[in-house]
């Protein structure tokens, strides 16, 4: 839990006066406080202290060290948070685009000289309760980072992650199972094809089916043409076939060095123990020596330079004119200078944040296009930064106006400035994100650091946001031309500009698959019979090792005994706000922020206006209030709150698959002094919303439509999932409207429409049902000492709500009113009256099989596969949970991932009591169908011991005690009526799991053969396209609008487990996925 750092009792600092650092350091008793006793020049284990540095803003304190006989750097952050985090940063530069530092960060993860099983990494997800764990190749560096609440845990995972680092074994299988290789479409007959397989082949080729993909990559390649930037650090397919084991072998010996390393590690755990760790297990076999990795300058250029490239075309708007993307980038100063850097940061967000912003006026109101170019805005990931900004779906002939209307709009910024309300604006907004306190707070900071430290720039200053903020005010102060200077400096002054083009072309993917066939047949062709021979045989090799059962003896591991056996409990409050809305209390350490959730169950709301509620949700705090139109609305939640946003929901229910809860979420959070007029705003949108805008409603429109189209290559795996369970459960059928493949079609219609008035007539008609406090319930997570304010804010809200004129009947099948656990059912952490939900019930709902395959131009498949099994309260569904883990682990990731070259699959079960089994990025399909049924087959058989069952609990149990932040504690509660008991009982079934509980319900539930045989009534599945890093169904994601931003002190934008996908990052004022991150 996270405490507010930083304040020591008097006394003790009067106590800690005169006595060695030691021996003041243990009697300390936070960590800051500890932090703050290390002097400079200090030598610990190895490591000489150089800095040390109390930062208030982020309640942390910094310690920089760094280790004498290597050089290797050190930044430890002490902050009372129990979610510590490590992580170990190389330079890595490759000059070609053979993606070597990506095939080695895949590589060293496959068995070191201390752990030589196979695969340490995978195999610690089960041993440990790891509340994040993963690798990621950047541009121009490679990050293995960590983290964990349990302070053995965080050992153990060190020495795996130090030994695989420094000390990997290499072997050639290994970089021909996670590289590439040559291998017979099926190993064990010589007469089939020769093909290339292998796990970062496959991912590459994915990737580069994201056209935002190809434009990023190519916008970085030719505006930093001159060293490590003009090459695709993750690889490219064509490329990737030309490494060799040996360079994998010389880039490993140059550049994961001590001397070209940065350690850094985060929390409450001591750091001596982290440095005598790092220093006897690794960094003391080593020798300092000169790393030849450091990135020179980019040569500037003296005048513009244009490019044009095609892409693939979108695979929903076929024949669509306008699919041309353009973008102007400029070229920005050093990163490492962090004043610079912060300021040009802020100047971007101006230019194309919000309706406000110049950009947006000019570009996205210009009906030109459909949203903005792939990396719009400050890109702070290379040496060099660079701002871009253009648009993408306009018509090939419209380029030159889109390139007239960007030069046009710089000259007028530079001519009229900025509002003073807007800059107040985003320095509010930097404010609220360093107070917010996220759960991967560690992991924020780690990759916030990581490019400006890269080049040696101060991660420290990097860190002081607080005295850059007074800075930034200081030079606006003494120049109100300060940032109109910089715009033409950097912008209209530029001459290291670039203007990039994208156009699809038919033909991209067949011209893609044929070069790959040409690079593969030169392959061929050069070999002789001998090699031929070799390459049978190393086939037929890697299949054995892969099919031999393993030893993960070796390996460090916690046991079940050292789970916590209880759940912790949640204090919260339930009153009636205007006699009779439930609100939903609960006493948070938020550190001066308050956040507010109201839910609106939609059980009256008619059939046909179902599919339109993602878009009403999407526009409806976007289109004005009351006397605001849609710039003021904006401009008043950017001032006031850290965001505004409604999301579609549908909630499981726990003790019946054909029951659930359907509505909207609507979730704010702002400074507590801005309550009353953040509730006010809420007022305003839920009592005269605006629907009249019609030209901005097409511009949202598009955006949307564009948004979800450009998702589906990164989300298809979950596109596939939701599709297949459509026709299992009422719940999964209407998930499909909200989220799947019909929402995407239909947004896609809705975006073409000449007339989009009647769609935007529908709006008003939804508004009726889901605007006003008949179906409501709220809550409210904020400090103690705000409660009662808290109170009065949301009785005020209430109080201002129309009534539902008339009592609307519900149109769906029928309704049950299901109370939610209270006080009354004799809990101890909840006090108030009942919160009845009202939930739909179909008691005619049959399920039924399913079959879909969505043809979409992509060179790998996803495939999903559902089943229908147990609601949440049944003990059945904790050995299911079991199960799934136990599946993935033990059989599906070495069918589909080491064998099949896929870049991932499993298994998981979802709150909703749907079982789902899964690929993405794989190059086969009804394989993948194959090796799901003999994963079935596998555990009915009962081929896994007790130690398997243990380890599959263990990673079940790192999921369900992840941490949870102040500002969603009790969420559950409020949203599914699940309380700490129902979650005790849970966890107690999930402990008592036994072999003979996985047997049953292996055969309870899932049929024999599911391909071979399908049983009526209980399977379905969709192969499909696409791939999401994210496990959980959308139906239990939930939202956290202000969960989009890369400052620290805000959360990212999901943590994954397993190695599925990088962490996407995002820019300041627009969620755009940082461009080249490899994981
Ligand atoms: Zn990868």
């Amino acid at each position: 839990m996270w405490r507010c750092g930083g304040r020591v009792p008097f006394f003790l600092r009067r106590l800690s006066g005169g006595a060695s650092p030691q021996a003041r350091r243990r009697r300390a008793t936070t960590a800051c406080e500890r932090a703050r006793q290390h002097e400079v020049g200090e030598q610990i284990h190895g490591f000489t202290v150089s800095q040390v540095t109390a930062i208030p803003e982020l309640s942390l304190t910094a310690v920089k060290l760094s280790h004498d006989s290597t050089g290797a750097k050190y930044l430890h952050l002490a902050r009372e948070d129990t979610n510590n985090l490590f992580s170990v940063q190389f330079r890595t530069t490759p000059m070609d685009s053979t993606g070597v530092p990506h095939v080695l960060e895949h590589t060293v993860l496959c068995g070191s000289r201390r752990y030589p099983c196979r695969d340490p990494f995978f195999k610690m997800l089960n041993r440990s309760l790891s509340t994040f764990m993963n690798a990621f190749t950047a541009s121009d560096y490679t990050l293995y980072p960590f983290s964990t609440q349990n302070p053995k845990d965080f050992q153990n995972l060190l020495s795996v992650y130090l030994d695989a680092a420094f000390f990997p074994c290499l072997r050639e299988l290994d970089f021909w199972q996670e590289g590439w290789r040559l291998e017979h479409e099926n190993p064990k007959d010589p007469q089939t094809p020769l093909t290339f397989k292998g796990v970062v082949f496959n991912e590459m080729k994915g990737v580069f089916t994201d056209n935002e993909r190809i434009f990023s990559q190519h916008l970085q390649n030719r505006l930093l043409p001159d060293h490590t930037y003009s090459v695709i650090s993750g690889g490219h397919p064509l490329c990737i076939p030309d490494l060799t084991w040996e360079q994998l072998k010389q880039f490993h010996a140059t550049h994961y060095h001590p001397s070209n390393a940065r350690f850094f590690t985060y929390g409450n755990f001591p750091l001596e123990q982290h440095l005598k760790q790092i220093h006897d297990e690794a960094l003391s076999k080593f020798e300092k020596i000169e790393p030849n990795t450091a990135v020179p300058a980019q040569k500037p250029w003296d005048k513009p330079r244009e490019f044009h490239v095609t892409c693939g075309p979108d695979s929903l708007a076929a024949g669509s004119s306008k699919q041309t993307t353009v973008g102007v980038s400029f070229l920005l100063p050093d990163i490492t200078d962090t004043f610079e850097a912060f300021t040009l940061n802020l100047l971007s967000s101006l230019l194309i944040g919000g309706p406000n912003s110049p950009f947006y006026k000019a570009l996205i109101e210009s009906g030109l296009g459909t949203d903005f170019s792939p990396d719009v805005g400050y890109n702070g990931y290379t040496r060099e930064a660079y701002f871009s900004v253009g648009l993408q779906g306009i018509a090939e002939q419209d380029s030159q106006a889109v390139r007239d209307i960007i030069d046009r709009t710089i000259k007028e910024v530079i001519e009229k400035g900025f509002e003073e309300d807007r800059i107040e604006a985003l320095l509010h907004k930097i404010e609220i994100q360093m107070k917010h306190q996220s759960v991967s707070f560690g992991l924020a900071l780690t990759s916030y650091i990581a490019s400006c430290w890269n080049h040696d720039g101060d991660p420290v200053e990097l860190l002081k946001l607080g005295s850059q903020v007074a800075r930034f005010r200081q030079c606006l102060k003494e120049n109100p031309q300060f940032l109109q200077e910089k715009v033409k400096q950097y912008f209209k002054n530029n001459p290291h500009k670039l203007t990039l083009s994208m156009t699809p072309d038919d033909k991209y993917p067949e011209k893609q698959a044929q070069m790959e066939t040409e690079k593969l047949k030169q392959k061929v062709n050069s070999l002789s019979p001998k090699e031929k021979q070799q390459i049978y045989e190393k086939g037929l090799e890697l299949q054995t090792q892969q099919s031999r059962p393993q030893d993960a003896s070796c390996l460090p591991a916690l046991k079940v005994s050292d789970i916590e056996r209880t759940v912790p409990l949640t204090e919260l409050e339930v009153a009636l706000a205007a006699g009779e809305t439930p609100v939903q209390y609960c006493a948070q350490p938020t550190n001066g922020v308050v956040y507010f959730r109201a839910f609106a169950s939609l059980h009256t709301l008619p059939e046909e206006l179902r599919p339109y509620v993602p878009l009403f949700c999407s526009v409806l705090t976007k289109l004005g209030c009351g006397l605001m139109d849609y710039r003021e609305q904006a401009q008043q939640i950017e001032l006031k709150t850290g965001g505004m946003a409604a999301t579609p929901h549908v909630l499981p229910d726990d003790t019946h698959l054909d029951t659930y809860e359907q509505g909207v979420l609507f979730s704010s959070f702002c400074l507590d002094r801005n309550l009353p007029d953040m509730m006010h705003l809420w007022s305003e949108i839920f009592n005269s919303p605006r629907f009249e805008e019609e030209e901005h409603f097409r511009v949202l429109v598009k955006m949307s439509a564009q948004e979800l189209s450009n998702g589906i290559p990164d989300s298809g795996h979950l596109y596939a999932s939701v599709r297949a369970s459509r026709t299992l459960t009422p719940a999964g059928d209407l998930q499909e409207t909200f989220s799947g493949m019909d929402q995407v079609r239909l947004m896609k219609r809705i975006a073409d429409m000449t007339d989009i008035r009647p769609v935007l007539r529908k709006l008003p008609r939804i508004q009726k049902h889901v605007l006003h406090c008949g179906n409501m319930r709220c809550s409210m997570n904020a400090a103690p000492q705000q409660m009662s304010l808290a109170e009065k804010a949301v009785e005020k809200f209430i109080r201002n709500l129309g009534q539902s004129k008339t009592e609307r009947k519900p149109v769906r099948p029928s309704v049950v009113e299901k109370p939610a656990p209270s006080g009354s059912s004799g809990s101890t952490h909840l006090s108030g009256p009942q919160v009845i939900r009202k939930l739909i019930t179909d008691p005619t709902f049959k399920p039924c099989q399913m079959k879909t395959h969505f043809l979409l131009p992509f060179p790998v498949n996803y495939v999903g596969e559902c089943i229908r099994t147990a609601p949440y309260a049944d003990p059945d569904h904790a050995s299911l949970k079991i199960l799934a883990r136990l599946m993935t682990a033990k059989f599906l990731h070495i069918e589909i991932r080491e064998k099949g070259g896929a870049y991932g699959g499993g298994a998981k079960l979802s709150r909703d009591g749907v079982f789902t089994l899964y690929s993405y990025r794989d190059p086969r399909s009804t394989e993948t169908l194959q090796s799901f049924s003999k994963a079935v087959d596998w555990v009915k058989a009962g081929r896994f011991t007790e130690q398997d069952i243990d380890e599959a609990k263990l990673s079940v149990f790192s999921v369900v005690d992840a941490p949870v932040a102040p500002s969603d504690r009790g969420l559950d509660h409020f949203l599914c009526g699940l309380s700490d008991e129902m979650k005790q009982a849970h966890r107690e079934q999930l402990f008592a799991v036994s072999r003979e509980d996985l047997i049953h319900v292996s055969n309870k539930y899932v049929p024999h053969g599911l391909v071979a045989r399908p049983r009526p009534a209980v399977v379905a599945r969709a192969p499909a396209v696409g791939h999401s890093a994210d496990l959980s169904p959308p139906a239990f994601q939930v939202p956290r609008p202000w969960a989009e931003h890369t400052w620290p002190g805000s959360a990212w934008t999901g943590e994954r487990r397993d190695r599925q996908g990088p962490v996407v990052g995002s820019q300041i004022a627009r969620n755009s996925a940082s461009a080249r991150e490899y994981s």
